[in-house]
């Protein structure tokens, strides 16, 4: 590595000129200039300055066994050395995509047993919606080919992605959404229930969303519905736990089929394998990408359920689709070991059973009763809070987001790296937190709250 050879000053000046970043204001990012991580191990992320910062967010949603795991490196290592690449089209296949699919079909929920890889979750739920609206072209009704979403989903940043995304701010920028996309609203009660309305019920309005879509086009014309089964990026929003049995049940009404997009909730975040196990649910897809690998190798694998399967290979000919990098065989040597690791370290039972229950009740007990905190929520080890200049009316700060920015500034200068997304502040830290780490978090956050007050 030479970036050694540079200082702090010249590595943020050769980025500011010459590196377009993701979701990022330039003319802002240029005046701070960036943060430049050098290294990382364990849960522990390190600036160019040395500076050791717990990675509450694991990278972007997705180191889920941390860092610095020699095996891994080892694994790409040695896949590199014997098959650098081969590519899985024309009738060729590699090993390690063919042992992927076998495990991600023994882990997945009952029904879904079949595996289409890409490199990134953007690029998944591209297949996603191109092989849904080839399944319903293949089973004789081309027009059954509307998507239901939600608004503040986030199904990623390509066209297709963008378009099934319900951010108003990135669709301003699309010129041009994908169309036959409609967006519902999203189960957030904390903004969204009436007075009065119990969590239960909401959920159950919140599904009755979707089937007035499905009334509204007929039908005859709705494919699928799509959704996180925990609203990640839109802001950790966790329905109630009667809205997916609800929305499955509306979906086989109808003949809708059910995609979720497990993106960030996939490989443990939630307690199970799956969130779709979590909620009880047994969907058409499942989009997952991130912590398949832990991160460390970009790989994501869209889960197909049989209905969909079976009807691709029995109608038969070709679906012009397709990657490059689909079942790359160094990121799928690296997914297998990652998914080795995960089981040996009983990471998915942990989340479940110890560090989720004690980071839900570490929220509550340490952070829910901070004047600047309306609203704390998790579900495994995925957690929000919601910044509020007044509990009670839950009236937020103007500008919206400063004051969940000024936490986090403060929670980063206390050696915490969480997120903020408007005026909620997120936290989906490694699955290898223990309780000592989650303790840790916690004081930091009470601090960041407290300087921010
Ligand atoms: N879907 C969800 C739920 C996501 O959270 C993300 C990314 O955060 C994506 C899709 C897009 O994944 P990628 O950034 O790998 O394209």
């Amino acid at each position: 590595m030479t970036y050694q050879n540079y200082s702090l000053k010249q590595l943020q000046q050769i980025d500011a000129a010459h590196h377009l970043h993701p979701f990022t204001d330039h003319k802002e990012l240029r005046e701070a200039g960036s943060r430049i991580i050098t290294h990382a191990n364990g849960p522990f992320i390190y600036d160019a300055d040395g500076t050791e910062i717990l990675d509450g967010m694991a990278g972007l949603w997705c180191v889920n066994v941390g860092y610095g795991r020699d095996e891994l490196a080892e694994a790409a290592y040695a896949q590199m050395k014997e098959l650098p690449y081969y590519n899985s089209f024309f009738k060729c296949s590699t090993p390690t995509p063919v042992l992927l699919s076998k495990k991600l079909a023994e882990l997945a929920p009952k029904g879904v047993a079949q595996v289409f890889y890409g490199s990134s979750g953007s690029e998944a739920n591209d297949t996603a919606l191109r092989l849904v609206r080839h399944f319903w072209a293949l089973e004789g009704k081309p027009e059954k080919n509307r998507i239901i979403s939600r608004k503040m989903g986030y199904h990623g940043s390509t066209i297709a992605g963008t378009s099934l995304g319900g951010m108003d701010l990135m669709h301003k920028q699309l010129g041009g959404a994908v169309p036959n996309i409609v967006h519902v609203m999203m189960p957030y009660a904390y903004e969204l229930a009436l007075p009065g309305e119990s969590d239960h019920d909401f959920g159950l309005r919140a599904a009755k969303a979707v089937e007035d879509a499905i009334l509204e086009a007929g039908a005859d014309k709705v494919a699928a519905f799509i959704g996180e089964p925990v609203m990640g990026a839109g802001g950790v929003k966790i329905p109630p736990m009667s809205y997916w049995p609800e929305v499955q049940c509306i979906c086989r009404k109808y003949d809708v089929l059910l995609m979720l997009d497990e993106v960030i909730t996939g490989y443990g975040r939630t307690g199970e394998w799956f969130a779709a196990q979590t909620f009880g649910i047994e969907p058409d897809t499942i989009t997952t990408a991130k912590a398949l690998t832990s991160g460390y190798q970009p790989l994501s694998a869209l889960l197909v359920g049989d209905r969909i399967a079976a009807t691709l290979v029995e109608k038969g000919g070709e679906f012009y689709h397709g990657y490059t990098y689909s079942g790359h065989p160094v990121a799928c040597a690296v997914a297998l070991k990652n998914l080795e690791i995960m089981e040996r370290e009983g990471l998915v039972d942990r989340v479940k059973n110890d560090t989720g229950p004690y980071f839900a009740q570490a929220l509550q007990e340490r952070i829910a009763g901070h004047d600047l905190v309306g609203e704390v929520r998790s579900i495994g080890l995925m957690g929000a809070i919601e910044i509020v200049k007044d509990k009670v009316t839950k009236e937020r700060f103007l500008p919206a987001g400063s004051a969940a920015v000024t936490v986090r500034d403060h929670a980063i200068a206390q050696g915490l790296m969480l997120r903020a997304t408007g005026d909620t502040m997120i936290l989906s830290p490694p699955l290898i937190w223990t309780r000592e780490t989650i303790d840790m978090a916690c004081a930091r956050i009470a601090k960041a709250l407290d300087l921010a007050q």
